[in-house]
């Protein structure tokens, strides 16, 4: 068990904590002792996320190198338990030997799976959910060292809060997700015109398994991307969709000269731009993203979600913001999980991002409105302004995860000012993160 105070960042370096200690205990045991013997505790797995769900100035647990045994297949093949702590890699690496897959994943596969499915993390595709959406059971340690236990048919309510609990419930260690026979993916990029993208796109979605679109605000192109069964077994050759280098480039020269950002984004698509690549469904789904940026996620209603995008791009050109990186349009299918943003019906999550060198709270803030305006609820692990308030208003069960959460963590334990504000309507119930 490593103990050590240090500086902490989340991926983008936007969130920054000085935690006491920062500790990574082997067992469910030491697991245990950590937390009776803390004040606060948060759990964190890759820091992918943008909102300080991570930060604590006390004890910070990370479960990567925690032994809480392998994967164990359930008899019928369609649902695994595996340790929560795994990265989304590990995991499907050895999901892949076991002849299995993932259903869906989203952009890349650092993610820890409890980290995932505490935010809701998704891909594309109009017949899949979230991860959240594939948990059956979960284990978790809660604030007094005992192991919490939950499933549909076990502890009801605190398996439906556990499913997206913003790691507010306690510590996962291990969860049954759903799986299925493994398969390969074959992937195919095309440049189009962005108004073909937003007439075509619902259609695609039904005919794809998997369709997504990037667009820049200044461009005229957006990239589709769509992921389909294959029957061939190839290897991909390359670990992701697209390459960096250029607009890595693109984003510096942006950065200290923020006035070339539209000449030069209009470049970037090119009219005729056709890729393909095939190969284990796992090494298909996630990319390489290695040009640091922040982000900000709100999933639309269908029928407000591509005027909700035009007028947030409407809004980037008449102001002549320098947003350097594309907006990602993906549809994601409805659920029924109490604080999972898909919970009223399907939705197109729309990924607004800025490279992590340039100013990006302003114009997420003038984003926010709009999305609000036009139905929007906010991914939980990016950036967002979102009240105690505003979440009792967008999330019918809102209050019954605070019930929950309260009755499991009576004291408090697993939760941070960002999280008091949140679920608990603390006085400092601001919206601090945006600031
Ligand atoms: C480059 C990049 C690409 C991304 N792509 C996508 C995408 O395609 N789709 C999408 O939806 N999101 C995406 N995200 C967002 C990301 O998937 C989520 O923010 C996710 O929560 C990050 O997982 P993590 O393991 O890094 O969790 P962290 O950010 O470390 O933690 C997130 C939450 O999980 C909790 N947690 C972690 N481990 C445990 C545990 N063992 N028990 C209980 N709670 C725990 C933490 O306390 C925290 O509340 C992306 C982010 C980045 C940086």
């Amino acid at each position: 068990m490593g103990v050590a105070m240090q500086r902490w960042s989340n991926w983008s370096g936007s969130v920054v904590a000085q935690p006491r200690r920062v500790v990574a205990p082997r067992s469910e045991d030491e697991l245990s002792t950590l937390i009776m013997q803390a004040q606060k505790v948060r759990a964190v797995g890759a820091g992918h996320s943008f909102t300080p769900l991570c930060a604590t100035d006390d004890t910070l647990i990370s479960l990567q190198d925690m032994d809480v045994g392998g994967v164990t297949v359930a008899l019928d093949r369609r649902s695994a338990s595996v340790p929560a702590g795994w990265s989304l890699k590990r995991l499907t690496e050895v999901l892949w030997a076991l002849d299995l897959s993932l259903s869906n994943q989203g952009d890349v596969n650092p993610q820890a799976v409890a980290g995932a499915i505490a935010t809701g993390t998704h891909g594309a595709g109009a017949a899949f959910g979230s991860l959240s959406t594939f948990v059956r059971a979960a284990r978790l340690i809660g604030h007094d060292g005992r192991v919490v236990m939950c499933s549909r048919s076990q502890q009801l309510e605190v398996f439906e809060a556990a499913r997206l609990s913003l790691g507010a419930l306690g510590v996962m260690t291990r969860v049954d997700i759903s799986v299925e026979p493994a398969f390969y993916l074959e992937e195919r990029l095309e440049s189009v015109r962005f108004e073909e993208a937003k007439a075509a796109y619902f259609s695609w979605a039904q005919t794809n398994r998997h369709v997504e679109f990037f667009v820049f605000p200044y461009g005229k192109h957006a990239i589709v991307k769509t992921l389909n069964p294959t029957d061939a077994k190839a290897d991909p050759g390359r670990e992701t969709d697209m390459g960096e280098g250029m607009f890595r480039t693109v984003c510096d020269v942006c950065a200290r000269a923020p006035f070339l950002t539209a000449p030069l984004q209009a470049m970037l698509v090119p009219a005729k731009m056709k890729a393909t690549r095939t190969g284990p469904a796992y090494r298909i789904y996630p990319s390489t993203r290695t040009v640091r940026f922040e982000e900000m996620e709100y999933a639309v209603p269908l029928d407000a979600a591509f005027p909700a995008l035009e007028a947030v791009i409407a809004m980037i050109k008449e102001t002549r913001a320098p947003v350097t990186f594309p907006f990602e349009v993906r549809l994601v299918a409805g659920d029924d999980i109490w604080l999972s943003p898909f919970n009223r019906g399907p939705a197109v999550a729309i990924s607004m991002h800025q490279y992590a060198k340039m100013a990006w709270r302003d114009i997420f803030r003038a984003a926010e409105a709009i999305f609000r305006d036009h139905g929007g609820r906010p991914h939980w692990g990016k950036r967002h302004s979102l009240t105690h308030a505003d979440a009792e208003a967008l999330y019918p069960r809102f209050g019954d995860f605070c019930r929950v959460r309260g009755n499991l963590d009576p004291l408090g334990k697993f939760v941070n000012p960002h999280l008091a504000a949140l679920l608990e309507c603390a006085p400092s119930a601001v919206a601090e993160h945006l600031e």
